[in-house]
């Protein structure tokens, strides 16, 4: 069954670790994943944004999916399903879909428009027992071949936001989608340490989790992120271990076509990243 991220990211504040939140774009992905969390005892978050969403059929499709899933392989460990950066339109629809939480990403409205609406979503969320994340300083990332810097959020807003009542909170501390570009600076702590200072026990979210380096991810941590999400690593594995195969002429030798053969290497390279993450974000055996 799936559950709301609520309690997961509240233990892990406590506790002083984080949650993987790794994002799902078919059913390799998702039963990776899963696997892997049961198999390491750990919470998990699946992220769906709305293009994958549509890639994969609809929101119903994917709840249908992990929900099978979560039955057919007997997954035990507590399992969130999460929009990503959603619109309010988008959370409405995975509300009704069945997500067991959502993140509305009001980030590019001014900040007033971002309140009303993340307030109207706090209610509805609150209502139905599901947790929502809100976003404050927008992430930057590649968009049409220009990598943005990600900015640095207001901590004075940070605590505007997670007064509402919201769940978890995405702020913007020089993180960005995607890969990081040689001459990037690194994450801000002076700015998470400002933003977790104003707002106390919230569960903090850092997103573009691929590439950043070991060291900061504990710092960030040690600082009260309780969420990072993963999304390109994951990418990358699988590329890069389907060419391996491909490349190798596997799907030339025998019955190496199947797509049961030719899509396995990617699997495992999926389970050995989120293994990874696991250790490193120190969620095994928190389930
Ligand atoms: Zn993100």
């Amino acid at each position: 069954m799936l559950v709301s991220a609520k309690e997961m990211l509240t233990k892990a504040k406590e506790g002083h670790y984080a949650v993987g939140q790794f994002n799902i774009n078919n059913l390799e992905w998702t039963k990776a994943i899963l696997l892997t969390a049961q198999e390491m005892n750990s919470p998990v978050i699946l992220g769906v944004s709305e293009g994958a969403g549509k890639y994969m059929c609809g929101y119903k499709t994917i709840v249908g999916m992990v929900n099978g899933m979560i039955e057919g392989l007997g997954i035990t460990v507590p399992v969130a399903l999460h929009l990503d950066h959603g619109s309010y339109e988008g959370a409405l629809k995975c509300i009704e879909a069945g997500f067991s939480s959502v993140m509305f990403d009001g980030s590019h409205y001014p900040i007033e428009e971002n309140i009303e609406k993340t307030k109207e979503l706090v209610r509805i969320t609150n209502e139905l027992g599901l947790s929502l994340e809100a976003e404050v300083g927008s992430i930057g990332g590649e968009e049409d071949g220009v990598v943005g810097a990600g900015e640095c959020a207001d901590p004075d807003e940070c605590k505007m936001i997670a007064d509402l009542g919201v769940t978890m909170l995405a702020a913007g501390i020089g993180n960005i989608h995607g890969k990081y570009p040689a001459n990037w600076p690194g994450l801000s702590f002076d700015t998470l340490d400002a933003i977790q200072q104003k707002t106390g026990a919230m569960p903090l979210v850092l997103h573009g989790g691929t590439g950043i380096p070991a060291e900061m991810i504990k710092k960030a941590i040690d600082l009260g992120v309780s969420k990072i999400n993963v999304n390109t690593e994951c990418q990358l594995a699988f590329a890069a271990a389907t060419r391996e195969y491909v490349e190798a002429g596997k799907d030339l030798q025998g019955k190496g076509f199947d797509p049961r053969k030719l899509l396995a290497p990617g699997t495992e390279a999926i389970k050995a990243t989120v293994r990874e993450k696991i250790e490193l974000f120190g969620s095994a055996n928190k389930a």
